[in-house]
């Protein structure tokens, strides 16, 4: 998602807020400093975030601006992690507040958003919100409005047999169930056309992905002109006819969503991107009813641990969620095998 199209007050610059404030300063900020030993490079002491006795435990990178912790919670990453975990932020309300408390030039753009900082951090309720409204709109509003029309077509040529389709892991019967297979003509020729359909059913769009590295001018996937995905939630219309004996699962790709259906987890719903739109929030909230449970699988990447804790922290307000870091297995949920799910999906 470019930031260009951000409002205004939503705007941080994560890359920006971790090139300039440093380890040292934050640890200063909250009287840390004072508990860590200096060894050159390193800073070590009792793990601040779960708050443990051990000396060692606690490790600082000063040049790197990073630090972990070999303890109990084994949490570690970049400073906007520290502040994030410290309050029980939000990644985003964590890299706001950091830019506030030392980028005194850019708060000023953030007025509207930190009101909302202050607001959670003194456990106070969080600001009522429109009906439909979401608490981060990463999108310009017009991404976000309206509906995707029903196709009026179908492709009915599409290659089934492509020898990619095998080498994501699909089986044939999946791909024939989804309608998946090579397009030869039109805009999407030489692409991977995937049907997307909406809640009810109803034929949207036909997404093209291109079978392995594309060529230069072409791009990996190929949206048709005026579909909007953040309107959709790729196989709400299946997951919705699931009954709920298991938790809904929400991964980032179509490829992670027939992977984990084909693996016997039918009620999985991708959001096309790594995060959650207002749109999709409604949808999931609709799926999963009034403390319906949640489990969020999105990549072991910067811009999945950032999507899965905005989404975590805006469907929580009446869904159980739990956000699974699949880190510790591999870096994308159709890469994952059925037993490490089932360590996943076991952990609390
Ligand atoms: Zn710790």
């Amino acid at each position: 998602m470019s930031t260009a199209t951000m409002p205004r007050g939503d705007f941080v610059d994560f890359k920006e807020v971790k090139s300039r404030i440093t380890i040292t300063q934050i640890l200063e900020r909250y009287d840390l400093i004072r508990t860590l030993k200096r060894s050159g490079d390193r800073l070590s002491g009792p793990c601040p975030i779960h708050r443990g006795t051990n000396p060692t435990q606690f490790r600082v990178s000063v040049s790197k601006n990073c630090w972990n912790c070999f303890g109990n919670c084994g949490r570690g990453g970049n400073i906007i992690d520290f502040v994030s975990l410290r309050e029980g932020l939000p990644f985003r309300e964590a890299a706001l507040l950091l830019q506030e408390w030392f980028m005194p030039d850019k708060a000023g753009s953030t007025l509207a958003e930190s009101s909302v900082v202050h607001s959670r951090r003194s456990h106070a309720p969080s600001p009522p919100l429109p009906e439909g409204a979401s608490g981060q709109q990463d999108a310009s509003e017009d991404d976000e409005a309206g509906e995707n029309p029903p196709l009026s077509f179908e492709l009915k040529t599409l290659k089934a047999d492509h020898p990619y389709l095998g080498e994501r892991g699909l089986t044939g019967a999946t791909v024939q169930s989804y309608g998946l297979g090579l397009c030869g003509r039109g805009c999407l020729r030489g692409y991977i056309a995937i049907p997307v359909k909406n809640r009810d059913g109803k034929l949207v769009a036909y997404i093209g992905r291109w079978p392995g590295t594309p060529p230069e001018d072409k791009p990996k996937y190929k949206l048709p002109k005026g579909f909007k995905k953040r309107l959709e939630l790729f196989n709400i219309d299946r997951a919705v006819q699931v009954p709920d004996e298991q938790p809904l699962l929400v991964v980032e790709g179509v490829f992670d969503c027939l992977r984990l259906v084909q693996l016997g987890y039918p009620r999985t719903v991708a959001l096309l991107g790594s995060s959650l739109s207002a749109r999709q929030e409604i949808l999931i909230r609709d799926a999963v009813g009034e403390g319906g449970q949640v489990c969020l699988m999105l990549d072991a990447d910067e811009a999945g641990r950032h999507g899965a804790s905005d989404a975590a922290s805006r469907l929580s307000r009446s869904c159980s969620v739990r956000a699974l870091d699949i880190g510790e297995y591999r870096h994308q949920p159709e890469q994952l095998e059925k037993v490490e799910i089932e360590a996943l999906l076991r952990t609390r």
